[in-house]
């Protein structure tokens, strides 16, 4: 579960996030569209403590990220994050980028992240590529790679940032299906996407971010079909 009361967000003068309120259930999909620079991406890295919370207040799966002595280990161990850019250990082969995480901050045994890593693997599609090196794959594989390293940790909560805008347009599908999967079997997600037929299809919940706020959320349908607010009928009249 997500608690976001008041977050606000500066950078120097700045204000980027203007006053976000926000809850996320457990089970949860919520997608996040909105125009370049209205602050999706900094909503997101407040919710792992990638930046710093200006004012408000977060909870993130019980842990209050406002708290000075907030444990950031314990935080990054429920919250996976994946990112436009994969990101992965290059010197690594595509397993050791999986178990690395697991076995460094000793969740896992060597022989348990190696089994739990296959597993894994498996479930994107990626058995056989246990032991090829990141430079190998192309880029739906690796963010796969990617997706299957953060759910190492065995995180309560995902967040993706755009995860499929780096990729050539054939790639992007398999990318989907493995969020789609994530969401069938009851994950917590707060993703942000461009692409809006998957935010429709899969959303339990979709807000429409501008400028810093919340501008209007609601179902898939409310938001696709019945926009309320001039600037989400703007924006989706340039995007769909
Ligand atoms: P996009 O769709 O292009 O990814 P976004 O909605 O994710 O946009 P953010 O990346 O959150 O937008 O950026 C929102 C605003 O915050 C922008 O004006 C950006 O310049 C500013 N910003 C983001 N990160 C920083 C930073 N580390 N330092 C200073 N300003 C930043
Ligand atoms: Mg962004």
């Amino acid at each position: 579960k997500i608690s976001v009361r008041g977050l606000k967000k500066s950078f120097g003068t700045n204000e980027v996030l203007k006053g976000i309120d926000v809850e996320v259930a457990d089970g949860e999909v919520v997608c996040v569209i909105g125009p370049s620079g209205s602050g999706k991406s900094t909503f997101l890295r407040c919710l792992n403590k990638l930046e710093d919370i200006t004012a408000g207040s977060v909870l993130v799966g019980g842990i209050d990220l406002t708290e000075p002595k907030v444990d950031l280990n314990k935080v990054r161990q429920q919250i996976g994050m994946v990112f436009q850019h994969f990101n992965l250990f290059p010197h690594m082969t595509v397993l050791e980028n999986i178990t690395l995480a697991p076995v460094e901050l000793k969740k896992q045994t060597k022989e348990q992240a190696r089994q739990s890593g296959m597993d894994l693997l498996k479930r994107v599609g990626l058995e056989e590529k246990a032991d090829a090196r990141p430079a190998s794959l192309s880029g739906g594989q690796k963010q796969r790679v990617a997706i299957a390293r953060a759910l190492a940790m065995n995180p309560g909560i995902m967040l993706f940032d755009e995860a499929t805008s780096a990729l050539d347009p054939e790639m992007v599908g398999e990318v989907l299906q493995v969020i789609r999967d994530l969401a069938a079997v009851g994950m917590t997600m707060v993703v942000v996407t461009h692409e809006m037929g998957f935010a429709r299809e899969v959303a339990d919940r979709v807000i429409f971010m501008a400028d810093g706020v919340i501008c209007e959320q609601g179902s898939p349908e409310e938001i696709f079909s019945h926009a309320q607010q001039s600037r989400l009928q703007d924006f989706l009249a340039k995007v769909l």
